[in-house]
């Protein structure tokens, strides 16, 4: 057991902001945390998040291409190595795939939406769990996924819906990932989902290097920061610490089926 006991469901460690002192930061990690899932973003990231896997008990991989990153696939090849892929042991979800339509210079719609098709039916293929990415996107992502919610399991990484679209997502079995955002003076929404999502379908994240908890905003973020969330939740859900760590640590094994 390592000392917290909770796992970071959502950070890159394959970005090159951890390329100086990623060794040092691993070694930490393999002290503090009970694992790390590392999602991929498109070839060359989603090959970094396996090797890691391969190199470290305590790492996983998803694979996928984020949909900021789908204007860059030629053709369906890339499906050919997904398969690939999600055999192996440590690939443990196909992620982060979705719909973002924040960025005026990702694909468009169409777009986004058959790359997301085609790599939830794969998932569905190899019976893999997905790590869903949504960007101002909530109304296609709901329609999406209202079709599916009996056929793939999946959590919403980062979530930055509605209250009623959290209550939607709860009755159709999925997660709900929460990251550093949560400890933000601003994001109130964000702690008033918190405190309403049933801890079952509760995950903890941190989306390293990215949304950096308080009191370390400004700074990089990276996954030992994933406390800091925990220790928001477990205020918000008025328990202990120890008690949401289990908790998130079960749902985590529940959802990714290949954590150990
Ligand atoms: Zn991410």
């Amino acid at each position: 057991m390592s000392r917290l006991g909770i796992f970071d469901t959502h950070a890159h460690l394959d970005t090159p902001h951890f390329d100086e002192d990623r060794g040092v930061l691993l070694a930490q990690i393999g002290e503090d945390l009970e694992g790390v899932i590392n999602p991929g973003c498109d070839e060359i990231s989603s090959r970094f998040a396996v090797e890691l896997a391969e190199k470290h008990d305590f790492m996983y991989a998803a694979v996928g291409w984020h949909p900021g990153d789908v204007k860059g696939i030629k053709d369906d090849s890339y499906l050919e190595q997904l398969a690939k892929w999600a055999v192996h042991p440590k690939v443990v979800a196909i992620g982060e795939i979705g719909l973002d339509y924040y960025w005026k210079d990702n694909a468009p719609r169409d777009v986004q939406l058959l790359r997301l098709r085609q790599q939830v039916d794969l998932a569905k293929e190899y019976n893999l769990p997905i790590i869903v990415h949504d960007r101002e996107a909530h109304g296609d992502i709901m329609d999406f996924f209202r079709e599916e919610q009996d056929k793939v399991k999946a959590v919403f990484h980062c979530y930055s819906g509605s209250l009623e679209m959290a209550k939607e997502l709860i009755k159709w079995g999925y997660y709900l990932g929460f990251g550093g955002t949560a400890t933000y003076k601003t994001a109130e929404k964000v702690r008033e989902i918190l405190a309403y999502v049933p801890v079952e379908h509760l995950l903890f994240e941190t989306d390293a290097p990215y949304l950096t908890p308080v009191p370390h905003r400004g700074k990089r973020n990276n996954p030992l920061y994933t406390e800091l969330v925990v220790q928001k939740a477990a205020e918000l859900k008025g328990i202990s610490f120890e008690e949401m760590a289990v908790q998130s640590t079960k749902n985590t094994k529940e959802l990714f089926k290949k954590v150990k």
